[in-house]
């Protein structure tokens, strides 16, 4: 069973000047394990194939399953991390870590001991107990990334998590993504208007056409992981 299964997808809003189809009959294929990005131009349907997969946005037609099972909305085994981070402004960066945690029903402890794990993780061992409004823009995409990371999802949605960084920083939470990726084994899903850092991340690139939302090609990146 390949680990994400998207069948004849489809998605048409309803907006203000008229449907708008985002959407049209996608077919995709993600096995267990595997880094796929997809890229191109603004309004092609990137977002929204990412928020059907996340269960946040419900299709039009077709279907997604995850492990043989049809997404019905959100479940644990998928995490998501967008381009703006959503931290909790009242929250430490611990805490903020802390509390996908507790949500998911871990003890104090372990909670603690995860937290601490992926915060260092990403660098910012030293403001584990700063609040968001006290860190830059490339740290609060920190702490976003070891918020869905420490909760160990099997597939991790990534929606250019890293398109607001500077050069400098987004090639270092690049280098930590891959890296956790080979450790941890994940199957990720990274939305990117970046060419360049698609090819540097995934082993597969879908390329996506303007109008309407439609998958134009599917290249394999061949690179030999280190
Ligand atoms: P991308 O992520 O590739 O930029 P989106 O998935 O955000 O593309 O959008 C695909 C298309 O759907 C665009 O034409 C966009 O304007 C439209 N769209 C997205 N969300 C909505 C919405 N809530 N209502 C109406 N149209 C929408
Ligand atoms: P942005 O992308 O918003 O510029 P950066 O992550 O590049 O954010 O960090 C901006 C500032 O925060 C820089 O001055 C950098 O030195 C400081 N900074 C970032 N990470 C750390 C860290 N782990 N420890 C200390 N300072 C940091």
């Amino acid at each position: 069973v390949p680990k994400i299964e998207i069948k004849d997808l489809s998605k048409i809003y309803n907006g203000r000047n008229g449907d708008v189809v985002a959407l049209q009959n996608t077919n995709l294929t993600i096995n267990q394990n595997e880094f796929v990005c997809v890229v191109g131009p603004s309004g092609c349907g990137k977002t929204t194939l990412l928020n059907i997969i996340a269960g946040l946005e419900q299709a039009s037609g077709g279907s997604v399953a995850v492990d043989g099972k049809e997404v019905k909305g959100p479940g644990k085994e998928r995490g998501v991390v967008f381009q703006q981070y959503a931290l909790f402004p009242w929250k430490t960066v611990l805490k903020n870590v802390e509390f996908g945690l507790k949500l998911r029903g871990l003890g104090k402890a372990e909670r603690r001991e995860r937290a601490e794990h992926y915060i260092e993780m990403v660098g910012l061992k030293d403001f584990a107990h700063a609040y968001p409004k006290e860190l830059s823009g490339g740290m609060k995409q920190r702490v976003a990334i070891a918020r869905a990371y420490a909760v160990q999802p099997e597939v991790l949605l990534m929606d250019e998590p890293f398109g607001a960084l500077d050069a400098q920083t987004r090639a270092q939470l690049q280098e930590e993504l891959l890296r956790t990726w080979q450790s941890e084994k994940r199957t990720c899903f990274f939305i990117t208007h970046d060419v360049e850092e698609a090819v540097i991340l995934a082993q597969k690139v879908i390329v996506m056409s303007a109008r309407p939302g439609r998958i134009k090609e599917i290249i394999n990146v061949d690179i030999p992981y280190p």
